[in-house]
Parts: C-alpha cells; sequence; structure tokens
C-alpha cells in the first residue's frame, strides 16, 4: 500500500533528519514507530503526507507516486488522516461541527449525511453524548477521542499518530489507547508514533526502531521487545543507562571515578548494597587488568527494564586475553572477589573502527 524508498528531508537550517528511510507497508498492518526522541519519528509522518516536503526519495501510495508535480496533495491529505499529539480541534465550534466541516467542505457531503456519519463515529468513540458540546468543555481524553472521529470522519485508507497519548494526563491514557484498539481489530491501516510500549506491542504488525535518521531495526514485536539484533535498538528497548570513564594510566584518579559511579547509582535509585558491590566490583577488575598500555574504556550499564548491571572494561589495541593470560594470570585473591560478585564473567574480541580489542564483561549477582 505504502513504498518509501530512499526517503530524505533536510530542514532548511541545513539539519538532515531523514538520511535514508526504507519502508513498505502492507494495507491492514499497523506499525508502530519507536525510537529516542529527536530522530525524526514526526518528521517521517509529516512527509508521508505532505505536510513537510521530503528532499529526496519516493513515496508511493496504492501505485502512485506522491512526489510527482502531477498529485493532488489534497487528495492525498483526505486518503491519509493525521491525529496529532495536540489534538488540533476547532476549538469555536462545537464538537458536530468539527466533524462536519471537511466532509462538507472537501468531500461535498450534504449536512445531513455529514451529521449522520459524525453521531456513528462519536458513538464508536463513546461520545455521542458530547456532540453538541464545545473543545472547551472536554478532558484531554475526549478531545483526543474526537480528533479521532474527525479523523474518521473523512473516510481515511490509512491513520497516522503522532504521540496521540503523549499530552494526556495518565488516567486518560488508555481510553484512547482503546480507541486505536478497536480500530486496528477493524483491519484500519495505521502508523503510530508511540511511546506506548505495552500497546505498541500488543496492537501492532511490526515495530520500526527509528534512530538517526533511519529506520534502524524493524521485526514483529517479539523480535523486537524479545530479540532486538542490534546495538543501538537493545539499549533503547532494555532502557539501558550507562555511565563511561577513561583510564589512561595506572596512576588514574581512582576518587573521581568512584564519585562518578556514586552518583550514577544515585540518579537511578541504585540501593546501597547494590552500590557497594559495584564500587568493589570495579576495584578488583582494575586490579587484574593491566593499565597504562593505552586508554582502557570503562563502562557500567545499568538496564532499568531487567536490572541486570554490567561492567564492562574496553582494554587498548594488543591485549589478547586478560582471564586466560598464561603468562600473567589475574591476581587470585582479586579473582575469587570478582567470582563471588558475578553471575557471569566474559571475555570477548571486538572489531573496532580503530583495531581489534579485548572487550571484559562482568554481570552483577542480582540482589533479591
Ligand atoms: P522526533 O519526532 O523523533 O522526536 P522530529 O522529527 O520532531 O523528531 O525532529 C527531528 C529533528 O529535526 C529534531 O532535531 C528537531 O529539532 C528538528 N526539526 C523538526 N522540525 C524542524 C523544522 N521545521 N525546522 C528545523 N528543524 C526541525
Ligand atoms: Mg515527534
Amino acid at each position: 500500500m505504502i513504498e518509501v524508498s530512499h526517503l530524505k528531508k533536510t530542514y532548511s537550517n541545513g539539519l538532515e533528519v531523514l538520511k535514508d528511510v526504507n519502508a513498505v507497508i502492507g494495507k491492514g498492518e499497523v506499525i508502530s514507530i519507536i525510537g529516542p526522541s529527536g530522530t525524526g519519528k514526526s518528521t517521517f509522518l509529516r512527509c508521508l503526507n505532505l505536510l513537510e516536503t521530503p528532499s529526496g526519495g519516493s513515496i508511493v501510495v496504492n501505485g502512485e507516486d506522491l512526489l510527482s508535480p502531477k498529485t493532488d496533495i489534497s487528495a492525498v491529505r483526505c486518503k491519509m488522516g493525521m491525529v496529532f499529539q495536540s489534538f488540533n480541534l476547532f476549538n469555536h465550534l462545537s464538537i458536530m461541527e468539527n466533524l462536519c466541516i471537511g466532509p462538507m467542505k472537501l468531500l461535498g457531503k450534504s449536512r445531513e449525511s455529514a451529521q449522520a456519519r459524525a453521531m456513528e463515529l462519536l458513538s464508536m468513540v463513546g461520545l455521542a453524548e458530547k456532540a453538541n458540546a464545545m473543545p472547551s468543555q472536554l478532558s484531554g481524553g475526549q478531545k483526543q477521542r474526537v480528533a479521532i472521529a474527525r479523523c474518521l470522519s473523512m473516510d481515511p485508507e490509512i491513520i497516522l499518530f503522532d504521540e496521540p497519548t503523549s499530552a494526556l494526563d495518565p488516567t486518560m491514557v488508555s481510553e484512547v489507547l482503546g480507541v486505536i484498539r478497536t480500530l486496528a481489530k477493524q483491519g484500519m491501516t495505521m502508523v503510530i508514533v508511540t511511546h506506548e510500549m505495552r500497546f505498541a506491542r500488543d496492537v501492532s504488525t511490526r515495530i520500526f526502531y527509528m534512530d538517526q535518521g533511519v529506520v534502524y531495526e524493524e521485526g514483529t514485536p517479539e523480535q523486537i521487545f524479545e530479540n532486538p539484533q542490534k546495538e543501538r535498538t537493545r539499549i533503547f528497548i532494555n532502557r539501558i543507562r550507562d555511565y563511561n570513564y577513561q583510564i589512561h594510566s595506572a596512576n588514574y584518579d581512582l576518587y573521581q571515578l568512584q564519585g562518578g559511579i556514586t552518583q550514577f547509582c544515585n540518579k537511578y535509585f541504585l540501593p546501597q548494597p547494590v552500590q557497594f558491590n559495584i564500587q568493589l566490583l570495579t576495584e578488583e577488575a582494575l586490579q587484574i587488568v593491566p593499565l597504562g598500555k593505552g586508554t582502557t574504556d570503562l563502562a557500567l550499564r545499568y538496564s532499568e527494564k531487567t536490572g541486570l548491571i554490567a561492567l564492562e572494561l574496553l582494554m587498548p589495541a594488543g591485549i589478547a586475553s586478560v582471564l586466560h593470560n598464561p603468562t600473567t594470570p589475574p591476581d587470585g585473591l582479586s579473582m575469587s572477589i570478582i567470582e563471588g560478585l558475578c553471575s557471569k564473567i566474559e571475555e570477548t574480541a571486538e572489531n573496532l573502527p580503530e583495531g581489534e580489542r579485548l572487550r571484559l564483561r562482568f554481570e552483577i549477582k542480582q540482589i533479591s
């Protein structure tokens, strides 16, 4: 139904937001787009229905090239409805008038048929009683349901949602998601930018993870949420927070490092015993690795989703092994403390742009 190839968008200030977006969306699919903010999700939606002019690439909808000069832009917008974070209702018009104005002006419907359809749609979103109310009399959740009904009043083939629940009070999120769920069951084709992971997982046929101006990874909800393949997807899905520190010599500033770790632990509310174990592990791990042969990159990673905490040490190039080094085996006492603290210890060689480097990874036992 929609085929996007090599879509690019650079804003007039020179910011290249969409670098190379490729996607195919079938009829009846529900696609959720997730990803960090500022990665071009809204820009992508706005390009799809031509609220924004793409700088390059192509968008083909039902065989029609949207970027061809012959394309009737307002017809495209009628077929592709959009629901915004901020509702965008006409505040000086009643709910009924909000739903009738588009079909009467743009689709040439009579007032009677527009009103009849509006009542059907208001019933569908649970707001038939509010037909004569003004937008200011409704809650945020109700306004957003009206906005969805208004979008449906244009009989769109596709609906694009840009974070439809992120301006809402938490108590109202589910009433809006409920309406979107109903539309999904009815087979409506939808593209939804959302931060509601549980919802995205339940309702979508596929998930697009967007990052750095591309669809970085896509897959079924199971693939993306259970088993993401690429690093940035994993970091996002598992809500991995990290603290990084570079060590340049054996005389590194231990107090600064410890202070940084304490701050990190406090920021993410890691309990005192956990903090103690992290500090101890860091000190002992730095005892067993050769320092001063180049830069060692230390990273502490904490998954807010799974609770997993890991310490990683990326060694300078040229160190082949720490754990299994036959000439200078790791100090026995340090090693036994580390083994007591960790559920998993591994070393792997990694191919990085600057060359092959050894990564040591220590997963801390979870305290239950
Ligand atoms: P997301 O929806 O993923 O948070 P956006 O598509 O809103 O991302 O924005 C991506 C980037 O483009 C951001 O850095 C944003 O500041 C910038 N941006 C968005 N709209 C404009 C615009 N009209 N002009 C210039 N820069 C913009
Ligand atoms: Mg956005």
